[in-house]
């Protein structure tokens, strides 16, 4: 009985990797990731046991994204398909349900994070953060812009690697461990960076992208629009921001990437305060892409602007 059951099982194992490694490129598992976060992430860890591609081509803007129908033929030849969550990609839930047997493993890999609402209307300085987001549930979707969730993230790619490749669990593990090192560094550094300065205020004239970061530092923070950069900000934005700035005595506003920064820019000029960038990491350009931008790039950009832009004074 017993050595029945060991062949049985032998079989189906044997038949399971003949599956997986149909999926493979050159030996490598081939995953196919939506966003630049989640797409870095499985470049790290994966390093050189796997190709991953990212399905929304760098430069789109990453929440009017609509999928094409050769996403699902691209997915079925994967052996994995990696998202960020539901709030984020709503769609790729409508696109796996497309995907045939044959089809990728899926990873939803924010999954299981707490997720955090909008900011209440009182610090949010009214209704101007909430306007222009399609599902209107309040969910924050920018849930890596804490680096504890991005941990999180990036041990549960760790993990689904390790059940398609399992003879790269100690490889995925080890990266991983020092991909959460290094996010712990930057952790400290965020914080030693908001303890040391005399605001806690950042004023955005982006889409409400930074809800995460500052609940995890304990910082206000003031955006134009709400999650979606896709409706234009008005006066009336305009003109809560430039009160925000009266009342905190702000020195900057800071912009979002890839978007034209017509909000800031007229704040700008009108206050004579200056603007730096904060990189919510979701879009990077093709020049970036390109020359291989990283995540931890992005955000050590983010700490030393937030640096000039809150007034770090050190210890
Ligand atoms: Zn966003």
């Amino acid at each position: 009985m017993a050595l029945a059951a060991v062949i049985a099982i032998s079989i189906v194992i044997v038949a399971l990797l003949a599956d997986k490694s149909e999926k493979r490129q050159d030996g490598r598992v081939s995953v196919i990731a939506t966003i630049f976060p989640v797409y870095d992430f499985v470049r790290a860890v994966g390093g050189d046991r796997v190709t991953v591609s990212m399905l929304m081509p760098p430069g789109t803007e990453a929440h009017s994204y609509e999928p094409k129908p050769s996403d699902i033929g691209k997915l079925n030849k994967a052996g994995l398909f990696v998202f960020m969550g539901d709030d984020m990609e709503p769609w790729a839930s409508d696109l796996t349900a497309g995907l045939g047997p044959e089809g990728p493993k899926v990873l939803e890999a924010g999954q299981g994070v707490p997720v955090l609402l909008l900011e209440s209307e009182e610090h949010s300085h009214g209704e101007g953060s909430v306007e222009g987001h399609g599902d209107g549930n309040g969910h924050d979707p920018h849930i890596w812009l804490d680096f504890t969730n991005a941990s999180y993230i990036v041990g549960r790619i760790a993990e689904v690697l390790s059940d398609i490749d399992p003879e790269g669990t100690g490889y995925y593990s080890a990266n991983a461990a020092d991909y959460v090192a290094k996010l712990a560094d930057l952790d400290a550094a965020f914080r030693e960076a908001v303890e040391g300065s005399s605001t806690r205020v950042i004023v955005h004239g982006g889409h409400y992208a930074f809800g995460y970061l500052a609940n995890r530092y304990g910082l206000e923070y003031v955006a134009a629009q709400g999650f979606s950069p896709d409706s234009e900000p008005g006066p009336k934005q305009l003109m809560q921001l430039m009160e925000v700035i009266k009342q905190t005595g702000a020195k900057y506003i800071f912009y979002e990437e890839l978007v034209e920064p017509k909000m800031a820019k007229a704040i700008s000029e009108e206050t004579g305060i200056g603007m730096l960038l904060l990189h919510a990491g979701h879009n990077v350009s093709k020049q970036q892409f390109e020359s291989g931008a990283t995540f931890l790039d992005l955000m050590r950009g983010n700490l030393e602007n937030l640096r000039i832009g809150l007034g770090y004074h050190g210890k």
